[in-house]
């Protein structure tokens, strides 16, 4: 019965691109346990450092004594507890909007919104290196699915002049997550307000990370004209810097409420366990008032750019912490990882159909909790590994 599927994982094998689970056997950190070896690790999206956070552990070890460990219900029915309430609140303060909304993870925030704003009449309007929950999303809404090269404002532009769609959706990441470039925000809310179109930005990386006191990737943007549009959609992910689980959409209040009423990844599921909301409230607490975390991040991005430069790979253009290391081929790029691995570090090798063909690469995700050492380290195994 399934011998169409054996012969696929077979020929996925020989090409090299069968994917397998490491197990870890610790917390989140900079160095991690797997398979009884210890790493340093170069791969997680932590990159405040706060996914083993004592303070966050505490928060979440008081959620349970209070709620318990399950929601036991959807938000809608009465799964949706004062932790979640209080979160909802604070996030929309922090992020400037007038109301934000939990989801219980990035991809199905990406997916409710997309479904609940825009169908079959409609047209999205995607960069081409958006994440793959919004490509999921805009296939789910069954909308006319337009994609721009990458950061490309005329060619967006002259597909926006060029439709006839009732509404019009234009979706970007605002940090790339195999890029790390930083989406052009002012000319894409610009562009938007030119052609009445709503702008759903995807913050899964920036948000935690960059801006005054880790507010995100609208924070930078100049004239603050961001806080002000309101055919803006912010979405951000609450696994990555912030540490926890979870996810949340902020907007006006017209848009969240089309989204309780009908978006069904917010609906038919069962709302996070209110733990991970209780240790999320102390996760932004730290995220606001910690900026040696970001200063230290930034000074681990340039020791690394100055440590790589007489490699034969380049940097992609980052200045965030996700720094990919360009090796072309995707062979290659599985040798140098492998080669990393057998000097105790870790860092994935990215390939096709994850990135464009002939792009494979070394995505170096940095972290507050790594020491300068440790980007030494990372530097002289690079190295090592270009001369073997
Ligand atoms: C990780 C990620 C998501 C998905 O978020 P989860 O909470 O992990 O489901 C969505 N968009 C982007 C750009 C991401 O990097």
């Amino acid at each position: 019965m399934f011998s169409g599927l054996a012969e696929q994982l077979r020929k996925r094998e020989q090409q090299g691109l069968l994917r397998r689970r490491r197990i870890l056997e610790s917390p989140q950190a900079s160095r991690v346990a797997i398979d009884g070896c210890d790493y340093l690790a170069f791969c997680s999206n932590d990159y405040l450092g706060l996914a083993n956070d004592p303070r966050l552990i505490e928060a979440a070890c008081v959620g349970a004594k209070r709620y318990g460990v399950g929601a036991g219900a959807s938000h809608l029915i009465n799964g949706h507890s004062a932790a979640h309430h209080d979160l909802e609140q604070v996030l929309a303060a922090f992020t400037g909007f007038p109301q934000a909304l939990l989801f219980s993870t990035g991809y199905m925030a990406n997916i409710g919104v997309v479904t609940a704003l825009v169908g079959r009449e409609d047209a999205v309007f995607a960069d081409k290196l958006n994440h793959a929950s919004l490509n999921d999303a805009v296939l789910l809404s069954r909308t006319r699915f337009i994609r721009y090269a990458h950061n490309d404002m005329a060619a967006l532009a002259r597909r926006l002049a060029s439709t006839d769609a009732r509404r019009k959706l234009v979706i970007s990441d605002a940090v790339f997550s195999m890029e790390g470039d930083i989406a052009p925000i002012s000319e894409l809310l610009a562009l938007c307000q030119q052609y009445q179109a709503v702008l759903l930005l995807d913050d899964a990386h920036g948000f935690g990370v960059l801006g005054k006191q880790g507010r995100g990737s609208l924070s930078q943007v100049a004239d603050n004209r961001a806080y002000h549009a309101p055919n803006l959609v912010y979405m951000a992910t609450l696994g990555k810097a912030a540490g926890v689980f979870g996810a949340f959409v902020a907007a006006q209040p017209e848009v969240i409420e089309t989204l309780i009423q009908s978006a069904h990844s917010y609906i038919y599921t069962t709302a996070t366990p209110p733990l991970l909301a209780q240790a999320l409230l102390t996760s932004l607490h730290v995220i606001e008032n910690e900026e040696w975390r970001r200063d230290t991040l930034q000074r681990h991005i340039a020791q690394l750019k100055q440590g790589v430069q007489s490699l034969p790979w380049p940097l992609l253009p980052s200045v965030t912490p996700i720094q990919p290391l360009l090796i072309g081929d995707s062979k290659e790029a599985v040798r140098v990882s492998e080669r990393l691995r057998e000097r105790g570090i870790l860092v994935p090798a990215i390939r096709p159909p994850t990135v464009p063909q002939g792009t494979a690469r070394l995505r170096i995700s940095l972290s507050a909790v790594h020491r300068p050492e440790d980007i030494q380290q990372l530097i002289e195994a690079l190295h090592q590994s270009a001369a073997a």
